[in-house]
């Protein structure tokens, strides 16, 4: 992480950035037992809101739950925490990193006589796929590797050891000249990108897959809603990435990935090739939510200030 100035939420405090740091022996830098969330602020005509700020916290509290891990802290507390760190520095928009982890007191696998930490980190983060990915679209490559099976790993949970199935996947695709990963499930199904829901669209219909072995996303949920209001056929299917390749649109969704139009899987032209028109509907809608420029749903946005 970039060095800078400003300040991070640490166990309740607010820390200077370059002081935010943790012993090598942290349990969950070993093991990877910990849990997080990524969330976004963005700048609105009343200042920057948080983006469904009780619902990343709300996942954060069940991901912790899941993996049977206590939170030292109340929801309250870290949804706080989030507005103190956007002061904190100042911020117009930006990312959020809330995170738990287990702490430096004992190591081994059984990670319960360490203390749990939290943080909440906030910097300006732009375009995870990049803007000319979110207008043009971007280039996706089926994974060889598997998404996690829902009994290897706990796929609900938004666990930092779960990621190195991520990490390795769009390390893949990214060394292969493509912009991230599609992973299948276990029989072969679509699941999701590295870090990302995925939607296509074929005759007008949305389909997206069922969450067996994906991650419950936020802004999977948000489409969902603006879709409903688009008046469109939604269907939660498993879907094959023979669907994905004849499908007239597809694209990503993700806190960070926002709404990315794919225009190609694994070298097949998905529609034209480029941003599908119903795509670019939802994408202006999210947009809009998100900016604060949509009066319906202001029950989404937290305002700082
Ligand atoms: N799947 C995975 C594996 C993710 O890491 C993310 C990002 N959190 C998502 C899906 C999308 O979730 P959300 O829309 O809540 O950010």
């Amino acid at each position: 992480m970039a060095d800078r100035d400003g300040k991070i939420w640490y166990d309740g405090e607010m820390v200077d950035w370059r002081d935010a740091t943790t012993h090598v022996l942290t349990h969950t830098l070993h093991y990877g037992m910990g849990v997080f969330e990524g969330v976004r602020a963005y700048e609105t005509p009343k200042g920057p809101a948080i983006f469904r700020l009780e619902d990343h916290t709300a996942r954060l509290f069940r991901s912790a739950k899941i993996l049977g891990m206590a939170l030292p802290f109340t929801p309250q507390q870290i949804s706080q925490a989030h507005l103190d760190v956007v002061k904190a520095n100042g911020l117009k928009s930006c990312y959020f990193r809330p995170m738990a982890f287990y702490g430096s007191g004992k190591l081994g696998v059984a990670p319960l006589k360490n203390d749990v930490r939290v943080i909440v980190a906030a910097w300006p983060w732009g375009a995870y796929l990049g803007d000319e990915g979110l207008e043009k679209g971007i280039r996706v490559k089926t994974s060889s590797f598997t998404r996690h099976h829902v009994n290897i790993t706990m796929c609900k949970a938004k666990a930092n050891g779960n990621y190195m199935n991520s990490i390795l996947a769009n390390n893949e695709a990214t060394a292969d000249g493509y912009d991230e990963a599609l992973l299948l499930d276990v029989d072969g199904f679509v699941a999701e990108g590295s870090g990302e829901n995925i939607f296509i669209i074929r005759k007008g219909k949305l389909y997206t897959p069922d969450l067996t072995s994906a991650l419950e996303g936020i802004t999977r949920d948000t489409v969902v809603q603006i879709s409903k209001e688009m008046g469109l056929e939604l269907v939660e299917k498993r879907i094959t990435r023979d669907e994905v390749y004849s499908a007239d649109e597809a694209f990503f969704t993700g806190t960070a990935a926002e709404v990315t139009p794919i225009r190609e899987l694994d070298r097949r032209a998905i529609g034209d090739g480029n941003r599908g028109t119903i795509t670019a509907e939802i994408q202006k809608r999210y947009f809009d939510i998100v900016k604060g420029l949509d009066a319906e749903h202001q029950h989404w946005l937290t305002y700082v200030n």
